[in-house]
């Protein structure tokens, strides 16, 4: 099972995706935690990026592209795998099919988290402030400004994927305003209808 989970920050990506690792035995590769590892390990790559990730834009394709094409090679991803933040923009979307095609694998599935972004800006901002009254740390990203700034790069640099998948036959959307449970659901749902592949093969049967 391959998939790429697309949505806005806060969109409920990761808590989704963990459902799935527990689910299907396959990994979460998160472009984010895995920039925010480098970061805190002080790596040549950490360095580059820290400022550009507490700024809330995105890091270069071409390093998160090589980040991701090495990760998908680690033998505990091929079993399959959960793309939570990668890719980001259509030129990484277009790297990743080429890295892809060139592995002879395919995507079950891109699956859209759609939600509303007043409420979600809302949902950030009470998050960040149970985080506060709790005494926990916050992300060097988590406050408004920055996330207004990541809902920019969001709008402008990652809203094109939908329409590329879209145009790929891959797109599945489900509504991510809806309670956690009742989105795991929803996914599922897509998931046992047989994801994108169940489609692109009708359409076959339909056009032989
Ligand atoms: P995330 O945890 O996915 O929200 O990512 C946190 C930050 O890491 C983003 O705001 C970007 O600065 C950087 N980042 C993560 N994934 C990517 C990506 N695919 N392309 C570019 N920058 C990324």
């Amino acid at each position: 099972m391959r998939l790429i989970l697309l949505g806005p920050p806060g969109a409920g990506k990761g808590t989704q995706a963990q459902r799935l690792v527990a689910k299907y035995g396959i990994v979460q590769l998160s472009t984010g935690d895995m920039l925010r590892a480098a970061v805190k390990a002080g790596t040549p790559v950490g360095l580059q990026v820290q400022k550009i990730m507490a700024s809330g834009g995105l890091c270069p394709d071409e390093l998160v592209v090589d980040i991701i094409g090495q990760r998908i090679d680690q033998p505990d991803a091929h079993k399959g795998f959960i793309l939570d933040g990668f890719p980001r923009t259509v030129p990484q979307a277009e790297a990743l099919d080429s890295i892809l095609s060139e592995k002879a694998l395919d995507l079950d599935a891109v699956i859209e988290l759609q939600v509303d972004e007043g409420a979600l800006l809302r949902r950030i901002e009470t998050r960040i402030a149970d985080m506060k009254a709790r005494g926990e740390k916050l992300r060097d990203d988590d406050s408004p400004e920055v996330l207004h700034k990541r809902l920019e790069a969001y709008r402008q640099l990652t809203a094109p994927l939908i329409a590329y998948y879209r145009g790929h036959g891959m797109l599945r959307s489900v509504n991510g305003m809806a309670p956690i449970d009742d989105v795991t659901k929803a996914i599922d749902e897509v998931l046992a209808a047989g994801g994108a592949k169940a489609v692109a093969s009708k359409k076959k049967e339909f056009s032989a």
